[in-house]
């Protein structure tokens, strides 16, 4: 199996079109391969600039390959050649633009666009193929992967719309549900299977496969609708892999190997992140999918009560001049002050001082994985200095002070030992063991989760009100003015 359909145009164009087949399934052999190391280098920061650029190459050599293919741009029957180059540059450019100036904190509203993106590319290629031959139905395997990739891409479309609009906060983040909505849900996800398999059986009924586009369509909402914003990025990094899955049925219904080879990739890389993140979260997958409908009934819980400390950040400079030891734990503050570089500024005054300066990063710090590493990388941390958060846990006893910058959830260690919480069991990075915690953030604001957090009351926590990035700037101000 050459991996390319052999059109009817290339099969009957002889020797050239023999080799263009060669030409063609090399091209995509090779971008594939791109997409597997590319892939691989982003599991390290260092790498993973370089890995994205070679993804994107193959992509670049798949697009190519494509487009070389008659069948595409070089019989009378195809697509006019302006389209697919209107739809290259319009389509390319609007990614460029946005990827460019997106801010960090908006990238999972991002990737939420480009998912449901790709699931809408997938069903459009389902329904063209369809109905590409009118009054010559496609065969029953045909039917079958159609129908999925119309399914898979209908529900990504509708549900990566629904998450982006609940991170974007155009629609409350708040779980919407009604009573019987699981069963309802079901009887749906049931319903839509049912009509996949009478499509299979009987292809030429349009009815049934109209049918099916709109019940995937309905299902996407209904499926992503009683989940809480606050387990959207878990559901983006889903959607993900639902997206990667049609554009493989998508791959299937094509023939085309390289849509089978990168559908299969980001599906189960998409697959694998989801569970990373939950994992990280002391969370199962149905938990996320499913907790929220349960949740949004649980008993309400009592506000702390207590003494908060809190000093102005002058105040702070002494205390960290003093320091041998500091570790910085960023969080999703951090991101929204875009503290980055300061927070790096900062600690080379430290090291100036003789300090040793770590930094602490807990795998769902932020808003996305890798949040952290990201912005570090951008202001140039060196990588290491970047710990892992169960390798400054084993070390956190014997630090003199931890600065934390606009983290929250990450660091209450109320997740360590209270049952009725809603974190109970998530690991956290242990500030509370260090000597002194320095907590910088605007307010008395929550985190993600909502919750309070019994770590800004303990005795040696004391709190630096403000945005992150002018408190840290005032300290490096204090260490210059001090030189
Ligand atoms: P967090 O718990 O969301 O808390 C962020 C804190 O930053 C807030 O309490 C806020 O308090 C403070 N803040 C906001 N703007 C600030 C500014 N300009 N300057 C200073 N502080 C500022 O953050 P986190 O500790 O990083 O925890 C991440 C949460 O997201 C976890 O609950 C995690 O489970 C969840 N999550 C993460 C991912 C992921 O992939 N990373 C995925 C899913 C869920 P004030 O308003 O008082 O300033």
């Amino acid at each position: 199996m050459t991996g390319l359909h052999l059109t009817p145009t290339l099969a009957a164009s002889g020797a050239l079109g023999a080799i263009l087949e060669i030409v063609i399934t090399v091209a995509y052999l090779v971008g594939a391969v791109m997409f597997i190391f590319g892939l691989k280098m982003m599991n390290r920061v260092k790498d993973a600039r370089r890995g994205n650029i070679l993804s994107g190459i193959g992509m670049a050599i798949a697009v190519v390959a494509t487009l070389i293919n008659p069948e595409i741009t070089g019989n009378p029957a195809s697509l006019p050649k302006i389209l697919i180059a209107a739809g290259l540059i319009i389509g390319g450019g609007i990614g460029y633009w946005q990827a460019s100036t997106v801010p960090m904190t908006g990238m999972p509203q991002l990737v939420a666009l480009f998912n449901g993106f790709g699931g809408l590319a997938s069903l459009l290629v389902g329904w063209a193929e369809y109905t590409a031959r009118p009054g010559e139905p496609v065969s029953s395997y045909t039917a079958f992967v159609i129908s999925l990739a119309v399914l898979i891409g209908g529900v990504t479309l509708t549900g990566s719309l629904i998450a982006w609009a609940k991170l974007q906060e155009v629609m409350t983040g708040k779980p919407i549900v009604f009573p019987g909505m699981p069963v309802f849900n079901a009887a749906l996800g049931i319903g839509a299977l049912v009509l996949g398999i009478l499509l299979t059986v009987n292809p030429a009924n349009t009815t049934i496969f109209y049918a099916l586009l709109g019940l995937s369509l309905v299902l996407g909402v209904l499926v992503t609708i009683p989940i809480g914003g606050a387990d959207m990025p878990v559901v983006i990094a889903l959607l993900n892999s639902y997206s990667g899955m049609a554009a493989g049925m998508a791959g299937f219904v094509l023939e085309n190997m390289m849509l089978i080879v990168a559908g299969g990739l980001v599906g189960a890389s998409g697959i694998i992140l989801s569970m990373v993140m939950c994992k990280a979260m002391n969370r199962s997958l149905s938990n996320v999918l499913f907790g929220a409908m349960a949740a949004a009934s649980g008993p309400k819980r009592e506000g702390k009560t207590g003494e908060i400390k809190s000093l102005p950040a002058p105040d702070a400079y002494p205390v960290l001049e003093a320091a041998s030891s500091v570790v910085f734990v960023p969080g999703y503050g951090m991101a929204v002050a875009q503290a980055q570089h300061v927070i790096k500024e900062l600690a080379e005054q430290l090291e100036d001082h003789g300090c040793e300066v770590r930094f602490a990063i807990h795998p769902v710090a932020g808003r996305m994985p890798g949040h952290m590493n990201v912005l570090l990388a951008e202001a140039s941390v060196s990588y290491d200095k970047l710990w892992e958060m169960d390798a400054i846990n084993e070390v956190m006893e014997g630090v003199d002070v931890a600065v934390v910058v606009g983290a929250n959830d990450t660091v209450n260690p109320e997740a360590r030992h209270d049952k009725s919480s809603p974190i109970f069991g998530m690991p956290i990075i242990d500030v509370d063991k260090a000597r002194q915690v320095f907590v910088l953030k605007r307010g008395k604001g929550t985190g993600f989760s909502g919750i309070e957090n019994e770590l800004f009351f303990y005795p040696n926590t004391t709190m630096i009100y403000g945005d992150a990035k002018e408190t840290l700037a005032t300290l490096v101000g204090e260490f210059k003015s001090a030189e």
